[in-house]
């Protein structure tokens, strides 16, 4: 039997179960948890790179900007320190992070981690609002930076990132309110350039998400199409050998019928005219086997027939081709076999029948079998010689009372 193949997977071509690969629009990730987790795997490794490189670069300006600090503020005084203890906590914060990222990669994807640690670093940078306020128009500057590149640093998941944003664009707000002696409009001025980026960031960020994700969807479903090709292809090739060899089979017997030895014989033929080598050929026909139909019935004969194709197939060498001519009437191959050899394993099977009975309803049949065997001559035009001469043997055997097995020169075993 050849298995259907397994149609126990969602097929990519199956619309009426709910698709794996649906996204959540608003949130900008795959509904299934399943396949949210195979995207950010698929990810892994570039979105930890990128990452780490981000949170170095954080750390980095961080510290960078002490510089100006020490200049304006003369390197010393508690506004400096402050500042100073601010910027080396969070750089150590956010370096701490990247090498534990080294530990447990993981880490990369805990976007409550993430966020925590970008929560800490915003808080300390509302400091420089206060103890700066020299600078308060240039740390709007780089609020409007920083809140982009929350978008960039909590790449799989958006609402964290418009919370931080919204965090950093409300503190700053107050900060500004505290240090600076700025009126209602200039306020909500500063309020509306600090809601640009969260908006401008949110879009891009969801349009990017949406793509990647469509692209990994695609992705997916154009290889589980190609895996069921496979399958398909798969199962079609191992259908088409079981027709074949079915075509090739008889039905009752399961030996080769005439279309599936047929083939055999001829190559096996063509090997030895081309390479030399033995092969012998041997006819064999049941005796007065219409008798046994007419007394025991067609199906009893029927069973005696199934019966001896199994004996004999077990009986005779692997190499060896047992195929049914038709009726009652046999022919076994036999390849790299003499023809000495072919008559001694003709006789055997033949005193196997005659010796034993096959039971059928309880009754005990005794059969007995006739076989011509002949073998290759270096006159042999085709293999319809072997056959024709296995055929006289057989015929002269029945000639000289059936129950035995005839050589083609005449001669008995
Ligand atoms: P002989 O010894 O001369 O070979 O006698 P025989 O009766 O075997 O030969 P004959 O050719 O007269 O008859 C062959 C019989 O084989 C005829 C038919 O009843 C039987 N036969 C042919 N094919 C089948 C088959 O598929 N099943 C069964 N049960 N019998 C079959
Ligand atoms: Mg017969
Ligand atoms: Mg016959």
């Amino acid at each position: 039997m050849v298995d259907q193949p397994a149609t126990n997977q969602p097929s990519a071509f199956d619309s009426s179960s709910p698709s794996p690969y649906a996204i959540d629009r608003l949130r900008a990730r795959f509904s299934d948890p399943e396949t949210e987790r195979a995207f950010r795997a698929s990810e892994a490794g570039t979105t930890r790179r990128h990452l780490r490189v981000a949170l170095a670069a954080w750390a980095f300006l961080v510290m960078l900007f002490a510089i100006p600090d020490y200049v304006a503020l003369n390197g010393t005084g508690t506004a400096f320190y402050s500042l100073m203890a601010m910027r080396v906590a969070t750089t150590a914060l956010v370096l701490v992070f990247v090498a534990l990222t080294f530990w447990r990669p993981q880490l990369c994807e805990h976007d409550g981690a993430l966020a925590a640690l970008q929560a800490v670093g915003i808080s300390g940078f509302f400091l420089v609002y206060l103890m700066r306020p020299d600078v308060a128009p240039y740390n709007v500057a780089t609020t409007l930076v920083m809140i982009i590149g929350l978008y960039l640093l909590l790449p799989n998941l958006l609402t964290w990132a418009s919370a931080l944003a919204a965090y950093l664009a409300v503190g700053s707000l107050i900060s500004i309110r505290v240090v600076l002696d700025v009126n209602a409009t200039e306020l909500v001025s500063v309020g509306i350039l600090l809601s640009l980026p969260i908006i401008v960031g949110l879009l891009v960020a969801h349009r990017l998400q949406m793509l990647r994700r469509r692209q990994f969807a695609l992705l997916a479903k154009t290889r589980a199409t190609n895996a069921e090709l496979a399958d398909e292809v798969k199962w079609r090739r191992r259908l088409e050998r079981e027709l074949e060899r079915q075509a090739g089979t008889d039905l009752l017997t399961g030996v080769y019928n005439r279309r599936g030895y047929e083939p055999l014989l001829a190559r096996a033929f063509e090997r030895v005219k081309r390479h030399g080598g033995d092969l012998a050929v041997a006819v064999l026909d049941l005796d007065h086997f219409k008798a046994l139909n007419d007394t025991h019935g067609h199906d009893a004969g029927d069973q005696v027939l199934q019966h001896l194709a199994q004996q004999w197939q077990s009986a005779l060498r692997a190499t060896d081709i047992v195929g049914r001519l038709g009726g009652e009437e046999f022919v076994v191959i036999m390849p790299d076999t003499t023809l000495e050899s072919a008559v001694e394993s003709m006789e055997q099977l033949r005193a196997m029948a005659a010796s034993a009975s096959v039971t059928v309803a309880d009754h005990a049949l005794h059969v007995t079998m006739t076989v011509g065997v002949t073998a290759n001559r270096p006159h042999d035009s085709g293999f319809n010689d072997l056959l024709r001469r296995a055929d006289n043997a057989l015929y002269r055997g029945k000639e000289a009372g059936r129950n035995r097995v005839v050589r083609d020169d005449g001669a008995t075993a």
